[in-house]
């Protein structure tokens, strides 16, 4: 059975942390002149942190994991590596969670490199201290046991992946109703995501031609 440790996050906490990460910089002495969300997970952290911080300028950089075809390492890039010069501005960057800090290095030595900062400091709400590679400057949570944190803003995606697994997982199943798949879900994740979404990801795996529906009946087209 599939069972990933999972926490879900609300949009309450999202605004609590990015609070409290605030006011951790603040603490700091450090003023940004621009702060950089990392795209897509920093982008509402970011826009919060702005906020909170009066700060006027925000900028985004997308970073990345890329799989290469037949290959087991993931390479992490950056999307759209375009220029801007901030020669004479102290950057903020910005991003959700800190769990490999791979893309988050890869978008600090872009910005340094690239658009040449006087200075550049990074804050994270979380950062999983025993896997990172980075510890940012300014963080709000330290997470010590490994967990899959399922913000907000992918909560369509994720619901959609999650439900996926567990008809790969349980491949001899063919055929789902709704509170199946519900039970299931909670069993194999440990949270709900509330039956709005729940259905919005089971419309877009029809969609997507992984299921069909019938007489109320949620039918397994392909097990992928
Ligand atoms: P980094 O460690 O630099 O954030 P990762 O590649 O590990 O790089 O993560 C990239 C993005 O994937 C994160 O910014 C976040 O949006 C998402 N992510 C990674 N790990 C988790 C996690 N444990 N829970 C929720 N989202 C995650």
């Amino acid at each position: 059975m599939v069972k990933v440790p999972t926490k879900l996050v609300t949009w309450d906490e999202i605004v609590e942390w990015s609070m409290g990460l605030a006011e951790v910089i603040k603490k700091s002495g450090f003023k940004p002149d621009v702060v950089v969300a990392v795209s897509r997970g920093g982008y509402v952290p970011a826009r919060l942190i702005c906020d909170f911080l009066l700060v006027d300028n925000l900028v985004s950089l997308q970073s990345q994991h890329w799989t290469e075809a037949a290959k087991v390492a993931e390479k992490a890039i950056i999307k759209f590596p375009y220029t801007i010069d901030l020669r004479d501005n102290k950057i903020l960057l910005v991003d959700d969670i800190v769990d490999t800090g791979d893309t988050l290095i890869l978008a600090r030595d872009f910005i340094l490199s690239e658009w040449k900062p006087r200075e550049l400091k990074i804050a994270a709400l979380q950062w999983i201290s025993p896997v990172a590679k980075i510890k940012p400057d300014f963080y709000y949570i330290e997470v010590r046991d490994w967990v899959w944190f399922q913000y907000p803003w992918t909560r369509h995606e994720d619901t959609t992946q999650f439900i996926k697994r567990i008809l790969v997982e349980e491949k001899e199943k063919r055929e789902w109703t709704f509170n199946e798949l519900e039970v299931k879900f909670r069993e194999s994740y440990g949270i709900y995501v509330g039956d709005v979404y729940f259905r919005l990801a089971l419309r877009t795996l029809v969609e997507l031609g992984v299921l069909d529906v019938k007489d109320g009946k949620y039918l397994v087209k392909v097990s992928r």
